[in-house]
């Protein structure tokens, strides 16, 4: 047995060595690529179901390696977080956003996505009002997108920083509805203007029997504690259907619209005002 355990031991040491050589390699790179301008804001539509305009977007990063080519933020945002550099990179975020805000009708606005790093920072408040303020921005027209991890830590001074965002202006939605633990104590206690149910469960609609009952009470306790609520994830024509019949407000997924550059969004815009 002992013997297993070692070959097993030496079986997974060349994958564990280079996933942290790939890591490495990664945080390297990660370094260069804001001053080299790698990375870019691509947008995606969540649209109302009461009368399928489109609120606004969530804007989502994109990074292209100038050699390895389309990086996932699933692999680099976790990167970036262990080294910190997430602190810079969302800082660029923000001040991207407000720029991109700019080219988008004064009635749209635009989603960004926290890391509970840079939450925790001490002077996040201050940061992020001076970056909106140096680009002009309103910020009434940013969402900040956070999760449930950075409620469960520290919930005091957590809901201090969102009671002062919110004083500020800006818009707070919690991303991943469903994921974490203990959900319903803490909803209440938090001042957001909306929540995100997973996309795990918009999956599962039409295909799990439980799935329209959670999704329902997902919405019906956002509702109730006068948040909206969005679905994340919304793939098909039947789970769009589901949600709207059970009192969702708003839809985002590839159903709607995919993750595109932001030229892309322009040429909907232009569509929009003539209208
Ligand atoms: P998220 O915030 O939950 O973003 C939603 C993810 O679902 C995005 O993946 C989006 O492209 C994808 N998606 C949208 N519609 C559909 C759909 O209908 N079906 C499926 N299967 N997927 C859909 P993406 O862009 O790869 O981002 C992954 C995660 O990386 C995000 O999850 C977010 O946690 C993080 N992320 C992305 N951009 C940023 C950023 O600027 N800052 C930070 N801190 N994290 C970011
Ligand atoms: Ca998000
Ligand atoms: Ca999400
Ligand atoms: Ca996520």
């Amino acid at each position: 047995a002992k013997n297993a355990g070692r070959n097993t031991w030496r079986c997974y040491r060349p994958g564990m060595s280079e996933l942290i050589e790939k890591r490495r390699a990664l945080e390297a790179d990660l370094e260069q690529a804001v001053e080299n301008g790698d990375f870019e804001l691509y947008l995606q539509p969540r649209v109302r179901c009461s009368d399928t305009e489109i609120e606004g977007y969530e804007a989502l990063l994109r990074w292209t390696h100038p050699t390895r080519g389309p990086v996932s933020p699933v692999d680099f945002i976790p990167v970036a977080e262990a080294s910190g550099k997430i602190i810079q990179l969302g800082e660029w975020v923000l001040a991207e956003a407000c720029r991109i805000l700019k080219t988008l009708p004064a009635d749209k606005r635009l989603s960004i996505n926290v890391s509970p790093i840079q939450f925790r920072q001490i002077d996040f408040l201050g940061n992020i009002e001076a970056i909106v303020a140096a680009e002009g921005a309103d910020p009434k027209r940013i969402e900040l997108e956070i999760t449930e991890s950075v409620l469960i830590d520290d919930d005091e001074g957590a809901r201090q920083v969102l009671d002062a965002l919110k004083r500020s202006g800006f818009n707070i939605a919690l991303d991943d509805f469903g994921t974490g633990y203990s959900s319903l104590s803490y909803l209440s206690r938090y001042p957001f203007d909306a929540i995100k149910i997973d996309r795990s469960f918009v999956a599962n609609l039409g295909v799990e029997a439980n799935a329209e009952a959670i999704v329902r009470s997902i919405i019906d306790l956002g509702s109730g504690l006068g948040m909206k609520v969005v679905a994340e994830g919304v793939e098909t024509i039947e789970q769009a259907r589901l949600l709207v019949t059970n009192g969702c407000d708003e839809l985002q997924g590839y159903l709607l619209g995919r993750p595109v550059p932001v030229d892309r969004i322009a040429m909907d815009v232009a569509g929009d005002v003539k209208r």
